[in-house]
């Protein structure tokens, strides 16, 4: 059953309101569709799921395959990509797009073997060439190159996408969608792995790639010590702190903080830059922030450059003096 240029999305809906990946994921196949006569389609497996086929199809799922049954309740990876392969076999997508969450990363190089085609991982653009191919854009050879992949042989194409790349379409309440319920095939081969309990630990902080003002510490910060203030003012700003792989790789924080090409994207409408030198690999994920403001000793730093206010001044001294300025402000 071929389903000519339908683009199918994984729905990975864990942590919905944090975890928006699949809905970024679906803005773009809407663009891509449009230059492909395509139709935009999600995959649902799971139990009671019907307020994310809703959901979906209110981001742009025009088509949503729908497989809800109490054993599917848990993600859990062998059913969930074999699951997803057999669909593929049976409706034969041009193209299938996971986000690359946990789950997905593990999940669809599975889909991938298991349908014999190929996977681009951890894309961070989309594009259709003038043959109508899918351009898989994704940084490679350890982030020194940003390859170019297509997939002219093999169906259908395959890429993860790393969440925080795309922009969501507004959630339309009017918009409809042609809803497909099927069942769970029986001979499915059993799980090896057992889940015996799992717990959700809420996060208390907000996504840095979903946070609307950033605060991003270079090594410039000089230590440990003085790279923690970042998180007073960030208190006081309502921010999330960001960081570059020395910081991270001196352990003055965790690594998902890291922002760059090997770690996140961020979109704020604010980021304060400190001590940050500027390379390409921090640049290349700052490019949708909206207003830069960047502290450096050195006035030629290529941070410095691209920043909307460039401060000189030692990166420690300007960020305790706006703690203290801000907390002037609070206590007037
Ligand atoms: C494959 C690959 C992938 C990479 N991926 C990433 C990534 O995802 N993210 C990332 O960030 N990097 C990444 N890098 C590393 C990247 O190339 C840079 O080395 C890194 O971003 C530099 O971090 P920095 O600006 O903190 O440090 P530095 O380059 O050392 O810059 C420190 C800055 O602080 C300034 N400074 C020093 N002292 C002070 C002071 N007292 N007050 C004010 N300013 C001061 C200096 O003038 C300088 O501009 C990657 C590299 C490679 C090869």
């Amino acid at each position: 059953m071929n389903q000519g240029h339908d683009i199918w999305v994984f729905g990975d809906y864990r942590n919905y309101f944090q975890n928006r990946v699949t809905l970024q994921i679906l803005a773009k196949a809407s663009e891509l569709a449009a230059a492909t006569n395509g139709s935009v389609c999600a995959v649902v497996f799971g139990k009671e799921v019907d307020e994310y086929v809703a959901e979906y199809i209110a981001h742009g799922a025009r088509k949503v395959y729908v497989v809800d049954h109490p054993s599917l309740a848990a993600y859990s990876m062998e059913t969930y990509a074999r699951l997803l392969s057999r669909l593929a076999e049976q409706y034969q997508p041009e193209t299938l797009l996971v986000g690359a969450t946990r789950f997905g990363q593990e999940m669809a190089p599975r889909v991938a073997k298991q349908l014999d085609t190929g996977l681009t991982a951890d894309c961070i653009d989309l594009e259709i060439d003038a043959k109508g191919l899918l351009v898989q854009i994704a940084p490679s050879f350890g982030g020194n190159l940003i390859a170019k992949i297509i997939t002219p042989h093999h169906r259908p194409q395959m890429a993860t996408v790393r969440p925080g790349i795309f922009h969501e379409i507004p959630h339309d309440y009017e918009a409809r969608g042609e809803v497909i319920s099927l069942p769970l095939p029986d001979d499915l081969p059993r799980n090896s792995v057992r889940l015996v309990t799992s717990e959700h630990r809420p996060s208390k902080k907000k996504k840095i790639e979903d946070a609307d003002i950033v605060i991003c510490g270079g090594r410039g910060m000089g230590s440990k010590g003085k790279f923690r203030k970042l998180f007073d003012l960030a208190a006081l700003m309502n921010a999330e702190v960001g960081a570059t792989r020395p910081v991270v790789y001196s352990e003055w924080i965790s690594p998902d903080a890291l922002v760059g090409q090997a770690g996140k994207n961020i979109k704020p409408k604010v980021l304060l830059s400190f001590g940050v030198s500027g390379a390409i690999q921090h640049t290349a994920a700052l490019t949708d922030a909206d207003f830069i403001v960047a502290v450096n000793k050195n006035p030629n730093a290529t941070m410095m450059k691209m920043a909307d206010v460039a401060m000189v001044a030692d990166a420690n001294q300007a960020c305790l003096g706006i703690i203290r300025a801000l907390k002037e402000r609070l206590r007037e």
